[in-house]
Parts: structure tokens; C-alpha cells; sequence
């Protein structure tokens, strides 16, 4: 049950004092250390007093229904719709990313609306959703906000995605994740120095998360990387990060190599120039990684755009069969009502109904009542 009242800021749930004045966030390693009315470093943490407050509680903003496969998500119900919901700010500063930066954040800061956990609950089941999807902004920073909603949607009968980078504390970790029941963790960049230089946060951090998810009973994880060029699509790192997720994580975690935004659509300087020194002839797109990651022993590897040949088609590791074949919807299902490849009887991981969803092609915005 929510004690929130609409409107009013929420006071957050992980922070102490530090003997000197100041009141520090737990949520992430940024450890924010703030005077009275000042903003962490993901503008929504502010210090009230003797306090702190999360200012986006039970506000939320570009609610639409959207195909899992596009979170990206492959072994999770696959083609059921989900609920999006996000907030504003971010505690990353990634360089081709706009959502964390000022002029983002007090823009969408005027989009929120209000939305009780159990108003956004009510809008999943509205709309026929089998998820809720924390997405758009990492839910980190709203976290006590989004553990509402996952306990609201668990009492509808829904289930909870987290879509994210992966950069908090053990603590929070452990609160967070403990009521999701899938997530997207983002991998950006596979070397410590350059991810702290790219996305203003440590690596260390997202592969502790990384490793505390995968070992977790009760979410289903799959990892996300989004090529850029001169940052990450290295064919070294991308062995190196492919082989420690096989070691680490397990052969049959999920993942998925995207393209970047074209130029046209993103802000900010390009991630390329003085990230990593990768000169342009090593540089390789989703279609090479994808193949970089196979050899390295992982089982399920996507690449996407939809133009790399069989890059969204899920393949049976045993004896190669076409179980899933995506496009903008899902276009086959082959798999048996226990998830099992109809030719060879491999199981394959995830959770899996017995056909797929329907959700359509494109999102559809949608209101909370
Ligand atoms: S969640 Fe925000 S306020 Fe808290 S430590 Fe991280 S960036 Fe700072």
C-alpha cells in the first residue's frame, strides 16, 4: 500500500548523514553528498532538510504499450505487449545520451504525470499488458518508486521488467532487482577507464550487478550493448567481454549488439572521438560482434538492425533449427509448450508461453485516467 501523497515529494529510502552537515545518497556509488536544497548528481534526489526526497515519485511520463522484443527482450513471453513508464534523470552521463542532461531533465521534469503505483498497474491490465517495463531513464534513480509499482503489478497479476545500466549500490541491488522479474542490463563499454570516461561511472560496479542478477533466482536476465564507433566495436573487447560473460554469467544469457542512433537523431559529442583509440579498419558493426560472441561460446546472440541476416532469429544451439523468427512482430513460433525445440527437444532458456504474444508493430501512447 502506497502512503504517498500526490504531489508531495517522497522521502527516499537509502541515504545517512556523514557527520559533517551534509546528507549522503546510498543509491549509487556517486554517493552525492548534498547541503540543504541541493540536487544529486541525477537531479531528482534532493535534500529537504534533514532529509531526502525522490521528486519523481508516483509521476511518470511517456506511458505507451510496446512489443517486449523492443526493450530489447527475446526470452521473456516473447511478442507480449509491456507498459513503458520512466521518469526524469539519470545518474550516468553517457556521451551520446541526452536524458541525463539539464536541459532533458527540466523538459520532461514538466511532462510527468501523476500515477500511483496502483494507477500504473491498473493501466498495464487496461491495456492487456503481461509486464510493466522501467525504461526510458534508469529506474535507479526512482527506485523506491519503481519497487511500488512491481509490488502493485505482482498484485495484479503482472509481471516486472527493469531496463538499466546497472550502476548502484549493493544494497539498493538487492531491494531492486528482488522485485523484478526480468531486466535488461546495458553493457557499454568493456574496459574500465574508458566506460568511466564514456558513461561517467565505474565498470567494476555494472558487472557486480551484472553477476548478482544472473545468480539471482527469480529474474531472467539479458545483456544489451549498443555499438559505437570507437568506443566499443573493437573485436578484442568485444572477445574479451563475450568471454567473461560465458564465464561469468553463463553461455545462455541473452545478448543483444544494436547499432547507435544515427548522427541525426542524437545529441551531444560524438562517443567516438577520444573515448578508445580503435582505429576505423578495426572497427566491426552487430553482424561481425554477433559472430565474435558465438565463437566465444555464447548460445544466443541477436544483432540488430532487422538487416542483419538471421540477427533476431532465435536458433536452437543443438541442432540449429528456426525456433523464433522476428521482424517488426514476431513472424514464427516454433517452440513447444515447455519451450523446447520441436525438432531436438534442447530446452531453451527463458520464460515461454505457449505461443507468442500479439502485440503490434508500433507503440501506442497512452493516457493514466
Ligand atoms: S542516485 Fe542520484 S543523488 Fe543518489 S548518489 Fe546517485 S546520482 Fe547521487
Amino acid at each position: 500500500m502506497s502512503l504517498h501523497t500526490p504531489g508531495q515529494p517522497f522521502p527516499a529510502r537509502w541515504w545517512h548523514a556523514d557527520g559533517d552537515g551534509r546528507l549522503v545518497c546510498d543509491v549509487c556509488p556517486r554517493a552525492c553528498a548534498l547541503a540543504d536544497g541541493e540536487a544529486g548528481s541525477c537531479a531528482v534526489r534532493v535534500r529537504d532538510g534533514n532529509r531526502i526526497v525522490l521528486t519523481t515519485y508516483g509521476r511518470g511520463a511517456g506511458f505507451c504499450v510496446d512489443a517486449v522484443e523492443r526493450r530489447p527482450l527475446y526470452h521473456f513471453l516473447p511478442g507480449t505487449p509491456v507498459l513503458c513508464l520512466g521518469t526524469a534523470g539519470c545518474n550516468l552521463t553517457c556521451r551520446s545520451c541526452r536524458v541525463w542532461r539539464p536541459e532533458t531533465v527540466a523538459r520532461v521534469s514538466g511532462l510527468l504525470e501523476e500515477a500511483s503505483p496502483r494507477a500504473a498497474a491498473g493501466l498495464a491490465t487496461e491495456w492487456r499488458c503481461s509486464s510493466i517495463a522501467f525504461t526510458y531513464n534508469d529506474p535507479v534513480v526512482y527506485a523506491e518508486y519503481a519497487i511500488a509499482v512491481a509490488r502493485a503489478a505482482h498484485v495484479e497479476g503482472l509481471r516486472t521488467i527493469a531496463v538499466t545500466a546497472g550502476f548502484l549500490e549493493p544494497a539498493v541491488r538487492r531491494d531492486f532487482f528482488g522485485v523484478m522479474d526480468a531486466a535488461v542490463i546495458e553493457l557499454k563499454v568493456f574496459d574500465e577507464e574508458a566506460h568511466r570516461r564514456y558513461a561517467g561511472g565505474s565498470l567494476h560496479t555494472v558487472l557486480e550487478t551484472l553477476t548478482h542478477v544472473a545468480h539471482r533466482q527469480g529474474t531472467w536476465l539479458e545483456v544489451s550493448t549498443v555499438l559505437l564507433p570507437g568506443l566499443n566495436d573493437d573485436p578484442g573487447q568485444l572477445r574479451a567481454m563475450s568471454t567473461w560473460i560465458r564465464r561469468e554469467l553463463g553461455p545462455d544469457v541473452p545478448l543483444h549488439f544494436t547499432a547507435p542512433v544515427p548522427a541525426s537523431r542524437r545529441t551531444g559529442s560524438h562517443p567516438g572521438s577520444g573515448s578508445l583509440p580503435i582505429p576505423p579498419g578495426d572497427r566491426v558493426g552487430p553482424a561481425r560482434a554477433r559472430e565474435i560472441a558465438l565463437e566465444a561460446g555464447l548460445r544466443y546472440v541477436y544483432a540488430s538492425p532487422a538487416d542483419v541476416v538471421g540477427g533476431c532469429t532465435t536458433w536452437c544451439p543443438s541442432c540449429g533449427a528456426v525456433l523464433i523468427e522476428r521482424g517488426s512482430m514476431i513472424r514464427r513460433y516454433r517452440l513447444t509448450s515447455e519451450g523446447r525445440c520441436p525438432e531436438c527437444r534442447t530446452a531453451v532458456p527463458g520464460l515461454f508461453g505457449d505461443r507468442a504474444g500479439e502485440a503490434g508493430a508500433h507503440r501506442i501512447p497512452v493516457r493514466v485516467p
